[in-house]
């Protein structure tokens, strides 16, 4: 069975976003990139369906622009056997990007797609639930547990409810959270290695997918500020603060 694994090229989690002085969006220049955190999950999940036999290939996929052979690399170097490009330069967006990795899907003939469960720069939390709409498949979302046995797929979700667990009839989508697995780093040889590993670019046109932007970002400004604390004098004051001042008690 062949497992991709869509990674998506993020400002940094590390990086203090800056929205940039026109409000159009967030400033990307000079700024450290790196692969969407979820989806370095899902790179590791997939590693591990690989290695435990239950998978015979890995193969990582990005959309956007040639920037993205970077996140790709980070994949391959993790241990993915290889990577393609859907080279577009379009804003990326959920739609355009699940029409993408749909044509992909079908031209691996791909039974398992496992995602991030969102993409820490949109938040948007839609990639995967789409993919498996244009594809009719089943869906495991924020999956936390996995295992793949002929032909099923049992998931345990995090819901906000609790723990729910279905069992799915491959083919699926899955999306990775945050408690899955914790994501191997990748050591020097196999940074060394991934150098040579195939990475394929096709175009969005290649592929015949329409990558135009369906939403217009209207505004993008910083949230408020914080203003500064305030220091008691002891408990009975906090109390008396939290009681008629903040009203949380
Ligand atoms: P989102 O729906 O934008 O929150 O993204 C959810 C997941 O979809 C991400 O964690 C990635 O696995 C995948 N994804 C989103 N955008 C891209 C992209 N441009 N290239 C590859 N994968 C993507």
């Amino acid at each position: 069975m062949k497992v991709i694994v869509p990674v998506k090229r993020v400002v940094d989690y590390n990086v203090k976003v800056r929205v940039k002085a026109d409000g159009s969006g967030i400033e990307t220049a000079n700024v450290k990139m790196s692969m969407n955190p979820f989806d370095e999950i899902a790179v590791e999940e997939a590693l591990r369906l690989r290695e435990a036999g239950a998978a015979e290939e890995v193969i990582a996929v990005s959309v956007g622009t040639s920037a993205c052979q970077e996140t790709l690399r980070t994949a391959l170097a993790m241990g993915v056997d290889r990577a393609i490009l859907v080279e577009t330069a379009e804003e990326t967006q959920p739609l355009g990007v699940a029409k993408a990795l749909r044509a992909v899907v079908e031209r691996e003939a791909a039974r398992l797609v496992v995602l991030g469960k969102q993409a820490i720069d949109d938040d948007c939390n839609q990639t995967g639930q789409m993919l498996a709409g244009l594809l009719g498949w089943g869906q495991g979302t924020f999956a936390s547990k996995i295992s793949v046995s002929s032909g099923t797929v049992v998931v345990t979700r995090e819901t906000d409810a609790g723990l729910e667990t279905v069992e799915l009839a491959l083919p699926v989508i899955l999306t990775a959270d945050l408690r899955l697995n914790e994501p191997r780093y990748a050591s020097l040889p196999n940074i060394m290695k991934a150098k040579k590993k195939p990475l394929t670019v096709v175009t969005a046109s290649d592929l015949g997918v329409d990558m135009a932007p369906r939403l217009q970002t209207l505004k993008v400004t910083e949230p408020p500020r914080r203003g500064g604390g305030v220091k008691v004098a002891d408990v009975a004051a906090l109390v008396d603060k939290l009681k008629t001042e903040a009203r949380v008690i």
